[in-house]
């Protein structure tokens, strides 16, 4: 109620509520359960929200976190609500991937890049999560030293298979690996898991790799793969029920097919 610097005063009623995680304007909406994704039904609970009047008399505040993992509905029926916004309602929406989100959302947002803390300031942080530097030093560098992406991988998994998985799509988009020699890895991931580890190395080949991407042959095919790989992550969020163990095999031995050819490693390579 009465803002120090800035920031919440951290005293008043609403403050209390807000830091016992139950202050009635508020929401955040998160993925609930085993699922990755913000189901359709939770966008429209907090559509529904928007329309409420504001307990404390001012301003509602939802967030949508992640908001680039939505599927085709949920994403439609959240595009209803940026066209038609309730009164006093701000919708906040947290992803680390811009054009996870479409086109309409994002033309409809004001954009706010959040820059990501230093290698340092997040290894101080992941370390109060995981009690092992030297844990957090390595999820920190498979995930490309972004600090929640780098927790999500350690919730999920043994922080040592998280970083194995990576490190073996790594070794399989270089032409290091052969599919078999790494198959095993995603025994027990479903299929969403295994694509969206599989988009976010082949994003990450597309911006290490050193050659003009847009002219480079092995660029093209990066590009058709992680297209690929991203219109079947779009299908499976949106219900498809692909057999795990042939899309990932096929697409798999795709990438190493494509990619071992080109790459500067290929000598290395073992045929599957
Ligand atoms: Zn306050």
């Amino acid at each position: 109620v009465k803002p120090v610097a800035g920031l919440n005063c951290g005293e008043c009623h609403a403050c209390q509520l807000s830091a016992a995680g139950t202050h009635g304007d508020f929401r955040w909406i998160q993925p609930e359960g085993k699922s990755r994704a913000i189901k359709i039904d939770q966008v429209r609970a907090a559509i529904e929200f928007t329309h409420q009047t504001a307990g404390f008399g001012q301003r509602k505040v939802i967030v949508l976190a992640p908001a680039d993992n939505l599927n085709h509905f949920a994403f439609n029926a959240l595009l209803k609500a940026l066209e038609e916004p309730a009164q006093d309602t701000h919708i906040l929406l947290l992803c680390h991937r811009l054009h996870g989100v479409p086109a309409t959302i994002r033309s409809r947002c004001q954009k706010i890049p959040i820059k990501v803390p230093s290698v340092e300031a997040s290894i101080a942080w992941l370390n109060e999560i995981t009690g092992d530097s030297a844990v957090s030093a390595r999820l920190l560098e498979v995930s490309e030293n972004a600090p929640l992406l780098a927790q999500q991988l350690y919730e999920e998994d043994s922080a040592d298979l998280a970083i194995e998985r990576r490190l073996a799509l790594r070794a399989l988009l270089a032409g290091k690996v052969s599919v078999t020699q790494i198959w095993n890895l995603w025994g027990d991931v479903d299929s969403e898991v295994f694509l969206e580890q599989l988009a976010s190395e082949l994003r990450y080949a597309v911006r290490t790799s050193a050659e003009d991407q847009s002219r480079s042959e092995r660029g093209k095919d990066l590009f058709r793969l992680l297209d690929e790989a991203l219109r079947l992550l779009s299908a499976v969020r949106a219900g498809a029920n692909p057999g795990k163990q042939l899309l990932c095999d096929s697409l798999l031995s795709k990438c190493h097919k494509l990619l071992a050819g080109s790459s500067a490693a290929s000598a290395q390579v073992i045929t599957s």
